[in-house]
């Protein structure tokens, strides 16, 4: 059995940086990752990353835009931690080998990002997650003596011993099937979003909230479910995402009759409002049939210098090209809002600790909250990698201090029994591709940029209907070997329980506030709505709410305009 002083679950930027600060801190590590570690979805991770590094900038300039950007439901300690230690965060990156673009004079350039006051955003062309987790993997060999890494390995359940304290989990080899327990002082989930709960979206198939869904199911907390972000710029149909770079590089956007309509919508940033800002504008335009038949608006490149988008936007040049057969340095190409990112996750405080002792969490799995009702671009590498390794230093510390737990092995024949039973099934239930696609599509219908609340009714009902199809979903596999099927089944079981929590969340709260805007409660209602929604377990029953307070440290709540 695997024994360790830390065990991370997740190996993009977040479980990587934390296993590097675990590692660096004494502590013996296991990182486990579902996919080969640089194929993790940071790779994805296209326009950059935020820090107030420039002398005429401050991280208190990043810190505010942050919590405007939040829509003031990001909690402002958390938020401070977050942007005060950027400047240093990005400097050990750059020593660590990060080629960050650098201007005519030597310097590290920035390009302007969404609701920023400042340029801020550092950046590798339009590769910058790449670049980042590649580096990151090459310093997780430096320390290969203590980091022990368990790779295509897929974690389905954390143990709990009989106080309640997480104490490891349970992990399938999907090389060959193996079961097996990892035992662990201090656990870490770093498992990313789920953006597979939506289609279409920007995220990867891998992508499913099985950290949120695991746990959930050990009664950790979720904390601002509702809150899902979308993206302003995806292509129509598939959803594959035109980086914010773009925008900040000074592209326009531009609806069927040729006006420039963020004039309208936020006179003073236009195309650099807030996400949210830009979503709900686009979709307006859309909705009032400003838009193009294809339901959508149109993103024009060719405002930037042809040179410039070759040199500084080449991936979106070839998605342009691959995707939409559109050559986008000579014509505008069509783009709307599609779903992007998780505000929400397991709840934490500013170390990663969960509300189940010994657990962690980091990175898009988690909710700290930094990003509240709505994520500026560029601040989730930032909030990956610096609650990472604060995860990872204190997860080593907590380890320091506590002995190693008697692990519940029996809870394996369990989990084995539960697959035996997905691969036994019989022919002829509904295809788990199907159940898949039903939920994406309903979530994409009424949990997106409008909501209201017989459209959230609808989608709640079809979830639960879901929840009772997918146990005899059917599946072909029936081997051991790299089993896809028997891995979808599981996902979807952890996709319905997270889309459950974002729509129960999104009932609860009867205000429009961020990514949240209830057409049937169209304003922001700080008297009763300044607080986190807090998600768990009920039992078989709807998923229970509690409510706790938003951390304001010296920004009061204000209207919000760009
Ligand atoms: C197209 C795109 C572009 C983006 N661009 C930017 C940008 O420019 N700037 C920015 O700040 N943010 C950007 N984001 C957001 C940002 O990339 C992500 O939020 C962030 O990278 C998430 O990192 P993570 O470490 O939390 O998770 P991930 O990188 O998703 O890693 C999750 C890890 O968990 C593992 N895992 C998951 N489940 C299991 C399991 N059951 N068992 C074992 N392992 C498991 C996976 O294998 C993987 O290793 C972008 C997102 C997308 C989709």
């Amino acid at each position: 059995m695997p024994s360790h002083d830390v065990l991370i679950i997740g190996a993009g930027l977040a479980g990587q940086r934390a296993a590097l600060a675990a590692a660096q801190a004494g502590a013996s590590v296991s990182i486990v990752s579902k996919v080969h570690p640089v194929r993790s979805h940071s790779v994805a991770a296209a326009g950059g990353i935020n820090a107030a590094l420039n002398p005429e900038d401050s991280w208190e300039s990043h810190a505010f835009d942050t919590v405007k950007g939040s829509d003031y439901l990001g909690d402002q300690d958390a938020i401070e931690i977050m942007c005060r230690e950027a400047p240093d965060e990005l400097l050990w990156l750059e020593h660590a080998g990060v080629t960050f673009h650098r201007d005519g004079t030597g310097h590290l350039g920035t390009r302007a990002f969404g609701g920023a006051s400042a340029a801020r955003t550092y950046y590798v062309a339009d590769i910058t997650g790449h670049a980042l987790l590649h580096v990151l993997y090459e310093q997780l060999m430096k320390h290969h003596a203590t980091v022990d890494r368990y790779e295509e390995w897929f974690t389905t359940d954390l143990l709990q011993d009989d106080d309640g304290r997480c104490v490891g989990a349970i992990c399938r080899n999907l090389r060959d099937g193996r079961m097996e327990v990892f035992n662990a002082k201090s656990t870490i989930l770093a498992s990313g979003g789920a953006g597979q709960a939506y289609e279409p979206t920007t995220n990867g198939l891998i992508v499913t909230g099985d950290g949120m869904a695991q746990a959930f199911r050990i009664g950790a907390k979720l904390m601002d479910m509702e809150m899902v972000q979308y993206h302003p710029t995806c292509l129509a149909g598939n959803g594959i995402l035109i980086t914010e770079g773009a925008r900040g590089e000074g592209a326009w956007l531009l609806n069927a009759n040729g006006e420039r309509f963020m004039e309208r919508y936020a006179p003073n940033k236009l195309e650099l409002a807030s996400r949210d800002v830009v979503s709900r504008a686009e979709q307006t335009e859309i909705n009032e049939g400003r838009g193009f038949p294809d339901g959508t608006v149109a993103l024009d490149v060719t405002k930037v210098p042809r040179r410039r988008t070759l040199e500084a936007l080449r991936e979106i040049v070839n998605i342009g090209r691959d995707f939409a057969g559109v050559d986008i340095t000579r014509e505008p190409i069509h783009i709307r809002p599609g779903n992007h990112y998780m505000m929400g996750g397991v709840k934490t405080d500013s170390d990663g600790r969960t509300t189940v002792p010994g657990l962690y969490a980091a990175g898009e799995v988690a909710c700290v909250s930094v990003h509240g009702g709505n994520r500026l671009g560029a601040n989730s590498l930032l909030d990956t990698l610096i609650f990472g390794r604060r995860a990872g230093q204190h997860a080593a510390r907590r380890a320091g201090e506590t002995t190693m737990p008697a692990t519940p092995t029996s809870r394996v024949a369990d989990v084995e029994r539960s697959i035996a039973a997905i691969i036994g099934r019989e022919p002829g239930g509904r295809r788990l591709g199907a159940i898949k696609r039903e939920l994406g599509a309903t979530m994409n219908q009424h949990v997106a940029v409008f909501r209201d609340g017989d459209g959230l009714a609808k989608a709640h009902e079809v979830v639960r209907r879901l929840k009772e199809q997918a146990p005899n979903a059917a599946i072909d596999d029936r081997g051991s070997v790299f089993n896809q099927d028997v891995i979808a089944a599981i996902e979807l079981g952890y996709l319905l329980d997270v889309a459950e929590a974002i729509v129960v969340a999104a009932q609860e709260r009867k205000e429009s506030r961020g990514a949240q805007f209830r057409t049937d409660f169209p304003q922001r209602n700080d008297a009763e709505w300044l607080k986190h929604i807090d998600i768990s377990v009920n039992g078989a029953e709807a998923p229970r709410v509690s409510y706790s307070p938003v951390t304001i440290t010296r920004w009061q709540p204000e209207e919000r305009t760009y």
